[in-house]
């Protein structure tokens, strides 16, 4: 504990002014494709009563078993670091009477969850997810609007070679009779299944899906298909919505053994992941809860979704050196001599500030060469320099740090130098 209690927490991460770039191009592009198709913003707390994912996700997923931070507040209320943000928007949705308004309601969220589980590469104990959600929909053309907006953010963050998977997992109706005939199908094979796999098949059969080892691959790559054994309704569902996601020519596979952790998944199911991908790959997913509002309280309502992990984007962007926008840097660097010209390169600095334009000047009493320095350093376009020369003439000189040209002009005539249009009014 000693050499540790002034670290970030296991599993959490700081991030650097260097790093974030990706931070804000990932988040401005979101907000981008949101306003493209029309989503609102919501956001909510970071806490949540526990009930919520109890209910709302799920008391057997790994999730809500495993990885949850819950604690007694000091109220002796049981509250949660939220782990994901479907099932307190849809409680948000319910509370805020977004269920009255006119349906669906399309939000858009930027958050951090929290999930305590073993650290890896991809894999964080705080994460930032972005979230879109269609409540109030049963549409499947919702599902792929959900699908092409993820699909268009990545690809226009300039992530390429991406996959896309889909599958469909029924619903109430047709799930019970298909569970039960994968339960049956595992117990006639429960020989070549590991230890975890026979242990899950006693709480939810279908996870057993998503199991990576390969001693179990041969019983799992055979077992029925739910896609196989979905009901009318469903089916119609599915098969709509495959069609709205070819007429979007969006390419996807589908993977019958795709069904994604969390309880309050019906039809629906979808995961994007690299082409080289590893167990904590999945860059987002997402898929259809037409049951969620019920299980939290509210009317019969139908909605669908996806989250995406900003960190897994961000360590694709940088595996697959994708183009960012570097961080803006300030355009007008102040190098001064004397107490003079510091006060009079502040003076001007918080006068260019207040005009919208970006300056920088040094603190403490630096040589002008190290200020000089530090302008380059930085990648400021010009340095304005009040050197002893120009206080004495009442001058300034300009210098343009990317060509070296050199310019003096009046102490007054910077703004108007620097925006010709504005420089009057300023
Ligand atoms: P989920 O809510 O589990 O469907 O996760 C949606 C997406 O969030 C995943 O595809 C990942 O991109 C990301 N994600 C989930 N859990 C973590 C984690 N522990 N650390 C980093 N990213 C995560």
């Amino acid at each position: 504990m000693a050499t540790t209690q002034f670290q970030a927490p296991r599993g959490t991460q700081d991030v650097l002014p260097e790093d974030a770039p990706y931070w804000t191009y990932v988040e401005a592009e979101t907000r981008r494709q949101a306003h493209l198709a029309n989503y609102g913003e919501i956001r909510t707390p970071t806490l949540e009563y526990t009930a919520v994912f109890m209910k709302g996700v799920g008391d057997a997923t790994d999730v809500v078993e495993h990885e949850m931070y819950t604690f007694l507040d000091k109220g002796g209320d049981s509250v949660t670091l939220r782990p994901e943000a479907t099932a307190a928007i849809v409680r948000a949705y319910l509370q805020g009477g977004m269920s009255s308004r006119p349906q669906p309601v399309k939000l858009f969220t930027l958050l951090t969850a929290f999930r305590h589980a073993a650290p890896q590469r991809g894999r964080f104990r705080e994460f930032n997810q972005i979230d879109f959600e269609v409540i109030g929909e049963a549409d499947p053309m919702a599902d792929a609007e959900l699908v092409a907006l993820q699909w268009r953010l990545y690809t226009a963050l300039g992530l390429r070679d991406l996959s896309l998977e889909v599958n469909s997992i029924g619903d109430r109706v047709c799930r019970p009779a298909y569970i039960a005939k994968l339960a049956d199908y595992f117990r006639a094979n429960i020989s070549e299944l590991c230890e975890d796999c026979r242990r899950r098949l006693e709480i939810n059969p279908l996870r057993l899906l998503d199991e990576k080892k390969p001693e179990c691959q041969a019983v799992l790559n055979s077992a029925p298909h739910s896609a196989d054994n979905l009901c009318g309704p469903c089916l119609e569902h599915y098969q709509g919505w495959l069609g709205y996601l070819d007429a979007a020519h969006i390419p996807y596979t589908v993977n019958p053994r795709l069904v994604r952790g969390l309880d309050y998944y019906t039809r629906s199911v979808w995961e994007i992941l690299p082409r080289v991908a590893g167990a904590q790959s999945a860059l987002g997913g997402g898929g259809r809860y037409d049951g969620l509002a019920e299980v939290l309280g509210g009317r019969a309502t139908p909605g669908v979704g996806w989250a995406g992990g900003i960190e897994r984007i961000i360590l694709e962007l940088k595996d697959q050196q994708a183009p960012v926008p570097p961080a803006d840097r300030p355009c007008v660097y102040f190098a001064y001599q004397t107490d003079a010209g510091k006060r009079q390169a502040f003076q001007l600095a918080e006068r260019l500030r207040a005009a919208g334009m970006s300056a920088d000047l040094a603190f403490g009493d630096r040589k002008l060469g190290k200020q000089l320095g530090s302008a380059d350093r930085i990648g400021a376009q010009l340095a304005v320099i009040l050197g002893e020369d120009e206080l004495a003439n009442h001058t300034i000189t300009l210098k343009d740090l990317r060509t070296g040209e050199q310019k003096t002009i009046p102490e007054d005539g910077l703004l108007a130098e620097l925006r010709p249009d504005h420089g009057q009014t300023v």
